[in-house]
């Protein structure tokens, strides 16, 4: 069994020390939220000892053009392990995705985004929608081959390659097995692209195969994307390259009703991050309204990833009571469902009271 998998899902080693992690408040709602999920995380046992970085808006605005410094990355290399908070990336050129930046410099291969409903607590048109989406997170067009060939006309090339896809492809068939997932549903274009989604596809099948047990399941992206949007209940796990994967994670959220409420974990051999899956808010920066549920779930699959599944489970549980017992922040607040409105702090003190 692929080890990473096994060991986020199952915590199978609890270890007793606390596990270094780096975190980073990040800008907008950021520190508001990170404050929040580490008094959950630090309520319900986890052990951590946290190296904290900055990142983002100041950094990019001191001059680092990536947005990390490079002194930060020595935290990064040393804990292995990032918990980071939305950034804002300042407008105008010249300044580099640190998300993209940090996938790459920690060869994070691996995006993992559960996306469920929680009906009916939370609104949504989907009540029994429960997937995960595994998208590919280096290659494909994010590669970076991307150059001018005349004024007019500009390239991006495409890259697939045999040992990406079989690193992500394996990824999520020992996801699914390791969940108690039962299908698989690989999504490309490889009638158009034969070569490079081809090869994507026809790995998905040679792996798919070493896993009876699972059901296996290509759709085109096109048809995929349309029925995820309008039947999500009937996908399990999906795995997709990475452009798909960005545009296929965004649907599956936004359809869960959720955008305030979603984790995301990014995986690899040598690191991994945790982090909310929507941005830094800045609408509503410093108003104390944010939901930090997505960092808190976020949380939830690094426990699970540090062999913590002890603590992991008592946040989940505790968060989802809150949640069931009516206790929302106002972007969820609804009046069929709510029994008190809260703001951030006061939804941290919800969970925590529920541990
Ligand atoms: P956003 O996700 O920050 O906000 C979209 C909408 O959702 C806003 O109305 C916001 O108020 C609301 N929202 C988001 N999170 C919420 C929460 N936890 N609770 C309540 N409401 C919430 O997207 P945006 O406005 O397009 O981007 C703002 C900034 O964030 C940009 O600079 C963008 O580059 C950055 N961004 C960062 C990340 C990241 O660091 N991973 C991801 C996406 C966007």
């Amino acid at each position: 069994m692929n080890l990473h998998v096994a060991q986020e899902l199952l915590g199978q080693s609890a270890p007793l020390h606390a596990a270094p992690v780096t975190i980073a408040r990040g800008d907008g709602i950021g520190p508001e939220i990170m404050d929040a999920a580490l008094r959950v995380l630090d309520a319900a046992g986890a052990r951590l000892a946290i190296e904290e970085i900055a990142i983002g808006e100041q950094v990019y605005l001191g001059g680092v053009s990536s947005g990390i410094a490079p002194e930060s990355w020595d935290s990064l290399r040393r804990t292995k392990t990032f918990f980071k908070a939305p950034v804002t990336t300042p407008q105008g050129g010249g300044f580099k995705s640190l998300n993209v930046t940090i996938r790459k410099g920690l060869g994070l291969f691996a995006n993992v985004r559960p996306c469920r409903a929680y009906a009916p607590f939370v609104a949504t048109k989907h009540p029994a929608m429960d997937l995960v989406i595994v998208r590919e997170n280096e290659e494909d067009l994010y590669a970076g081959i991307e150059h001018r060939q005349t004024d007019e006309v500009y390239q991006c090339l495409k890259l697939i390659s045999r040992p990406g896809t079989e690193r992500i492809v394996r990824y999520a068939f020992e996801y699914a097995r390791a969940s108690g997932r039962g299908k698989v549903t690989c999504l490309t274009k490889d009638n158009i692209m034969k070569l490079t989604d081809g090869l994507f596809h026809r790995v998905f099948d040679e792996i798919g195969a070493e896993y009876p047990e699972i059901t296996r399941e290509h759709m085109i992206i096109d048809i995929g994307a349309a029925r995820l949007a309008d039947q999500p209940h009937r996908f399990d796990v999906v795995v997709t390259p990475n452009l798909y994967g960005d545009i296929v994670s965004d649907i599956a959220a936004e359809v869960a009703g959720s955008v305030g409420l979603a984790g995301s974990a990014n995986i690899g051999a040598h690191g991994a991050m945790f982090e909310a899956i929507h941005g830094s808010a800045p609408d509503i920066a410093g108003q104390g309204i944010a939901n930090p549920s997505g960092l808190i779930l976020a949380g939830v699959q690094m426990l699970q990833h540090l062999g913590q599944a002890d603590a992991a489970e008592r946040v989940h549980n505790a968060w989802l009571k809150a949640i069931e017992d009516g206790v929302h922040t106002a972007d969820i607040a609804d009046a069929a469902v709510t029994k008190e409105r809260v703001g951030t702090e006061g939804f941290a003190d919800a969970v925590i009271a529920r541990l």
